[in-house]
């Protein structure tokens, strides 16, 4: 194996370290304590394990944490009731409908419901308008991990050819605003492009946003390019009742033996996103009390 493997968990404890530091000198200094409050609508086994995650890791980095569990046949207008009461909730900094909803409840109405200064998850159309033309926005947690590891690695994007395969809201658009943003020359390929290969092979940069398991593989690479792996997949358990293992998008062995430097999966991109969603609830903290931003 040739490239440098970006550690994504450790990169993840340092800004979580940082953002720990901070709320203390806010709690401290300010005599503030940041809030996220977190809603979850039904039992989705995933969402809850990452609920869970998310509110341990809040209340580690010293700040309070709301959770609201609802059940799975929650009206439209008690949820927008309760996104009501958390806007107007002075303790309330960060507000995060743990998506997917439930088939009956609207997304999008429930996610512009948010106060877009509360939307640490970077949803809001306020926040993607702000974000696309280049004004202070609340940024999209993932992309914001791959971007700050890209950085980590690199130093600056300027002129490199970025790839960003898949051209979802939540994360492949939002990652190609942030590469473009930081003057990177931006491809998004997505399920109809033409010799997709072909395309990547030309990236010094790939983020791969896919959902299918090892759908990249290296030849697809160009030699010494930065490789970012956003997928997670559960491959099927090699025994009855067994746990498959989980992968990337990404092919790790071989795209490995062509890339630069490349975020492994568990371990790379995934650690980023919960450390992005505290950092985000301290910048709104911040903005909502006039106070110096993190950096
Ligand atoms: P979506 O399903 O919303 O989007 C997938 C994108 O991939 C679509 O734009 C789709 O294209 C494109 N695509 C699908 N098949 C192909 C193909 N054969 N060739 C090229 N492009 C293709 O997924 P998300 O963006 O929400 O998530 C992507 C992956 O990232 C998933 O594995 C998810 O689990 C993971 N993820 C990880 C996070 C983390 O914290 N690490 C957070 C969020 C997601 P089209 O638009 O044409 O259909």
């Amino acid at each position: 194996m040739t490239a440098t493997i970006i550690d994504g968990k450790a990169f993840a404890a340092e800004v979580r370290g940082r953002v720990g530091e901070h709320v203390a000198r806010l709690k401290e200094e300010n005599g503030i304590t940041p809030g996220l409050a977190v809603v979850l609508v039904g039992e989705d086994p995933a969402s809850e394990v990452y609920v869970r995650s998310k509110g341990r890791q809040t209340i580690e980095s010293g700040m309070n944490s709301y959770e609201h569990k609802l059940p799975a046949d929650t009206s439209e207008a008690d949820l927008l009731a309760l996104i009501d009461r958390l806007n107007a909730d002075p303790a309330v900094n960060g507000i995060l409908v743990q998506l997917p909803l439930p088939g009956h409840l609207n997304e999008d109405l429930v996610i512009n419901a948010i106060d877009p200064a509360k939307d640490v998850d970077g949803f809001h159309i306020s926040n993607v308008g702000l974000l696309a033309t280049g004004q202070k926005a609340m940024v999209p947690c993932t992309p914001l991990g791959c971007l700050m590891l890209l950085r980590e690695h690199h130093g600056s994007l300027s002129g490199l050819n970025a790839v960003v395969i898949g051209r979802s809201n939540i994360v492949g658009k939002p990652m190609a605003q942030l590469l473009l943003r930081d003057s990177c020359t931006v491809t998004v390929a997505h399920s109809r492009t033409r010799d997709i290969e072909a395309v990547v092979r030309g990236a010094d940069i790939v983020v791969a946003a896919v959902g299918r398991a090892e759908m990249v593989t290296g030849d697809w690479i160009k030699p010494g390019a930065t490789v970012i792996d956003v997928g997670i997949n559960r491959l099927p358990p090699a025994e009855e009742g067994g746990k498959g293992r989980l992968v990337g998008d990404v092919e790790f062995e071989s795209a490995a033996e062509v890339a630069g430097a490349i975020t492994p999966v568990p371990g790379g991109v995934g650690p980023m996103t919960i450390a992005c969603l505290l950092a985000n609830t301290l910048t709104a903290t911040c903005r909502a009390h006039g106070l110096a931003e993190p950096e």
